[in-house]
């Protein structure tokens, strides 16, 4: 967990609703494609964003046969009317249904939901379960409102009942429009965006109210993880703004809910794995973005890490995190 897919071909989903900046994709000659946002130019992806083949012998290269893919972020128009977005969240989440069908032992599917309309996200929810995906992916922010606002808890409440899983990943930078240069959004905002959705999941409650939600964050859980001194000591010193929701230390959070392995440093890797345990900490890849641990596993597989943590690492965290069987890949 986790990768990013998109089909090869889309809607022109602007032209199609009549407003907005949608994305959409023009394929070019060399097997490269434009990602258009409305009609301006955002970024130029490879096949490996599409071609299901392709992706799997990359993924051979480095023995790993089983991928979870999701949308890539940008995609999830939250800030689009509600019905457009379902609409739009219904074809990409049948693409992914379709795929998991057609490759069942090589991969795993999270679904994308209109998270600004608690009713349209639960409705795309149910049929979501049916369609045989196993979760979602939502971003760190909704709009610029944090996950612990009052108006999401019935989509986890949801996702609790339904039994699916849930990935947080980093998105819509804050501070995105004053630090374009060096590339310090992806460097210095996503990991704080991260960090910002854990920190307002556990501080309204949310872990408490839904006991059984299985969360996941993405890229190790952000600065989460580096700052819990920090958090922790504001929790302690000022409870009067930390402690307003919930009165609970948020170290005692702390391997309650999942991380992935992209940290590109293994001393990195290591100190998560003191915090989290090994049960709780998932290969990632992000695969096929420039970056991800695009040499899947390599660190961890070159590591002197025991062979056990290993194995929780590559493939048994991610199975108890989507609740799956080891059988059902073999
Ligand atoms: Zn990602």
């Amino acid at each position: 967990m986790h990768t990013h897919i998109l089909p090869k071909t889309m809607p022109n989903w602007t032209e199609k609703f009549g407003y907005g900046k949608f994305i959409h994709l023009i394929q070019n000659e060399d097997r490269t494609a434009d990602m258009m946002q409305g009609g301006k130019f955002f970024r130029r992806i490879e096949e490996n964003c599409w071609d299901e083949n392709l992706r799997i012998k990359d993924y051979e290269k480095f023995d790993t046969q089983v991928q979870v893919v999701c949308t890539i972020p940008v995609m999830f128009s939250y800030w689009a009317k509600p019905a457009d977005c379902l609409q739009l969240s219904e074809f990409l989440n049948d693409h992914i249904a379709d795929l998991v069908h057609r490759y069942p032992k090589n991969y795993i599917g999270l679904g994308t939901v209109p998270m600004q309309d608690a009713d349209a996200a639960i409705k795309e929810l149910e049929r979501i379960k049916k369609i045989g995906l196993v979760g979602i992916q939502i971003g760190s922010n909704i709009n610029d409102l944090n996950l612990s606002e009052e108006q999401f808890f019935p989509i986890f409440e949801a996702c609790e009942r339904l039994d699916l899983a849930v990935m947080i990943h980093p998105w819509n930078m804050m501070g995105f429009n004053s630090m374009e240069k060096y590339w310090l959004p992806w460097l210095v905002g996503m990991p704080a965006e991260t960090s910002r959705a854990a920190c307002s999941m556990i501080f309204s409650g949310l872990f408490d109210k839904l006991p059984n939600l299985r969360v996941c964050f993405s890229h190790a859980g952000g600065s989460f993880m580096a700052t819990i001194g920090r958090i922790e000591h504001g929790f302690n010193c000022r409870p009067d703004l930390v402690a307003i929701d919930n009165p609970n230390n948020p170290r005692n959070y702390i391997g309650k809910f999942w991380v992935d392995s992209i940290t590109h440093d293994i001393k990195a890797l290591e100190y998560i794995l003191d915090l989290q345990g090994s049960k709780k900490v998932c290969l990632g890849s992000d695969y096929p973005f420039p970056l991800g641990d695009l040499e899947v596993g390599k660190f961890i597989e070159d590591s002197t890490l025991s062979a056990s943590i290993k194995e929780d690492i590559f493939c048994n965290s991610t199975l108890e995190w989507l609740k799956l069987e080891k059988s059902t890949f073999l």
